[in-house]
């Protein structure tokens, strides 16, 4: 005999959510979307949630259709198969794939492994898993961590810069800027695992991440907005300024960048990390020959030395690849780890595969910046 599911979401990264039952045992979940202030922009792609049922028990989950609504336009949420994890024990994760209907809800069939499983979107990494990165890292003497602010809900905003010493130039790693994409973080992982026990790397150039650019969001639950609606990819341009009660995040990188520019150590590349369901990284076409030159060079050394299998598409006005190529001159790209499937790997990327990727990149972090950079 099987009793009621019961779905609770009430805990640090839990996604708010209505849901049901139907007595033929397919639990229809729907996330709330998340909106952007000062626009019709909605998006839903963040889930995250406790389900108690019976072990041994088979289920439906299914998310009816839903458009998310992108630069003023409708569109499928869910437009390709959508790869997800669920775990019992909150450590150890199992890949699924949910599968896109006719009518353009997802759908897929599990059997539950214990009486309480978790189920989300992609791996996550909370601020519980940051702060046990910082404690694992902050007593090595390459390590420097410094908070650079406060988000709206006054939680750090942590830089952790990874050096051997001063006179190296750098790079700058942002991640989380959308609460939902988890894989940059578990990729930033990785990259710092390599740094710091590589000496190679931390040779040839300085790391600055911002591990969490979004974090209120992360601990809500969010899929895209800062909680006061702000996109952090966006309104890096010209004549575009961040205030303290808006997008408080970004006022604070470009403060921190604004201080370097005075002390003339701006970083001369920055990536920022996403996760999408293409896997592409975004170049600043139109702009400089010999900046996409670079950026091409790096990309083909990703090819030869990571996971990436993806491709190029243009990137968007006033993201963070387009704003600090035109406010400060750094080689700037956004990258979209893809989410659903790792061509390279032919699996659901979990944490351990981010892992493997972060650490090939700071690989080819030392390579480029041997090769592009030359002091
Ligand atoms: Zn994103």
């Amino acid at each position: 005999m099987t009793k009621p599911v019961y779905i609770n979401w009430a805990f640090e990264n839990g996604s708010p959510m209505d849901w049901e039952e139907s007595p033929e045992g397919t639990v229809v979940f729907q996330p709330l979307f998340d909106y952007e202030r000062g626009s019709r922009n909605r998006q839903l792609t963040h889930w995250h949630f406790k389900l108690s049922g019976t072990k041994g028990q088979t289920l439906r989950l299914r998310i009816p259709p839903k458009d998310n609504i992108y630069g003023g336009r409708n569109g499928n949420a869910f437009p390709v198969p959508v790869g997800a994890q669920m775990s019992g024990d909150g450590v150890n994760w199992t890949p699924m794939i949910f599968q896109t209907m006719p009518d353009k809800s997802i759908e897929t069939a599990v059997t539950l492994l214990s009486d309480e499983v978790l189920f989300a979107r992609i791996e996550p990494y909370t601020t519980r898993h940051l702060a046990e990165l910082i404690e694992r890292i902050k007593d090595n003497p390459l390590v420097k961590i410094e908070a650079i602010g406060e988000t709206i809900e006054r939680r750090p905003l942590e830089i952790i810069t990874l050096s051997a010493g001063p006179g190296r130039k750098s790079a700058l790693i942002r991640g989380r800027a959308h609460p939902w994409e988890a894989g940059g973080n578990w990729f930033i992982d990785g990259i710092i695992k390599q740094a710091l026990s590589d000496p190679a790397i931390l040779a040839e150039l300085d790391i600055h991440i911002l591990p969490m650019a979004c974090k209120d969001g992360v601990v809500r639950g969010l899929t895209r907005f800062n909680v006061n609606g702000y996109d952090l990819n966006r309104g890096f341009a010209r004549g575009l300024t961040f205030s303290k009660s808006g997008a408080v995040e970004n006022f604070h990188l470009v403060q921190w960048l604004d201080d370097r520019k005075a002390e003339g150590t701006l970083p001369c590349f920055a990536i920022d990390l996403h996760d999408d369901d293409n896997g592409n990284l975004h170049f600043n076409e139109g702009s400089d020959a010999a900046h996409l030159e670079r950026m091409h060079t790096l990309e083909k050394m990703m090819r030869e030395g990571t996971y990436f299998r993806e491709g190029i598409e243009k990137g968007r006005a006033s993201t963070f690849g387009h704003g600090l190529l035109e406010l400060y001159g750094i080689d700037s790209i956004v990258y979209e780890l893809n989410s659903n499937w790792l061509n390279a790997t032919r699996c659901v990327p979990d944490s351990e595969v981010w892992r493997k990727f972060g650490s090939q990149f700071a690989e080819v972090l030392r390579k480029f910046f041997a090769e592009v950079y030359k002091q």
